[in-house]
C-alpha cells in the first residue's frame, strides 16, 4: 500500500470518533501490506494509566499478538501527531513509518517536541508522514484548531 492512506485515515478518525465523549483521546491502527491488522484508542481516563496512550497501545496489542517487539514492515496511522514517549516506543518498535491526521501539540500544552527531532536520532530511517486529513480529524469532538 501506498502511504499515506485516505481510506485507512478516514477510516480511524471514525472509529475515534465514536469512541469519543469529553476527554481528548487517540485513535491509532497499525497497517501491513494493505490491512489494518491492530487497532486501539487511548485508555488513560479509563484505567488511569499515564502511558496508555493510541500508540502505546496498538504497539502493545500487535506486539503481543505477533510475539514479537519487532514491528518492522508495519505503518501506524495516528489521529494526532505522536508525543515524545509515542515516537519512542515507535523507534523501539521499528515501525516503517508514521501517518498522523491533527498536528495536536497545542492540545496537550507540553512536550512539545516533534517525532522528526527523536526520529532523526533512530538507527532505523522512520518515514513520517503529517498532518494528513486534519479538517476531517477536527470531527472528532474535542479536538480543537490551533488559534492563529
Ligand atoms: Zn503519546
Amino acid at each position: 500500500m501506498k502511504h499515506p492512506n485516505e481510506k485507512i485515515m478516514l477510516e480511524l478518525i471514525k472509529y475515534t470518533r465514536i469512541r469519543t465523549k469529553n476527554k481528548i483521546r487517540v485513535g491509532a491502527f497499525i497497517i501491513k501490506g494493505n490491512k489494518i491488522v491492530a487497532k486501539a484508542i487511548s485508555t488513560v481516563f479509563i484505567s488511569e494509566d499515564p502511558t496508555a496512550h493510541g500508540e502505546i497501545n496498538v504497539i502493545k496489542k500487535l506486539a503481543k499478538k505477533n510475539k514479537s517487539r519487532n514491528l518492522k514492515g508495519h505503518w501506524i496511522y495516528t489521529t494526532m501527531i505522536p508525543c515524545p514517549m509515542c515516537t519512542s516506543a515507535i523507534a523501539w518498535s521499528e515501525l516503517d513509518g508514521i501517518v498522523y491526521g491533527l498536528d495536536g501539540r497545542h492540545l496537550l500544552q507540553q512536550l512539545d517536541l516533534h517525532p522528526k527531532e527523536i526520529l532523526k536520532t533512530s538507527k532505523k530511517e522512520i518515514k513520517l508522514i503529517g498532518p494528513f486529513l486534519d479538517d476531517e480529524c477536527l470531527t472528532i469532538n474535542t479536538y480543537k484548531k490551533k488559534n492563529k
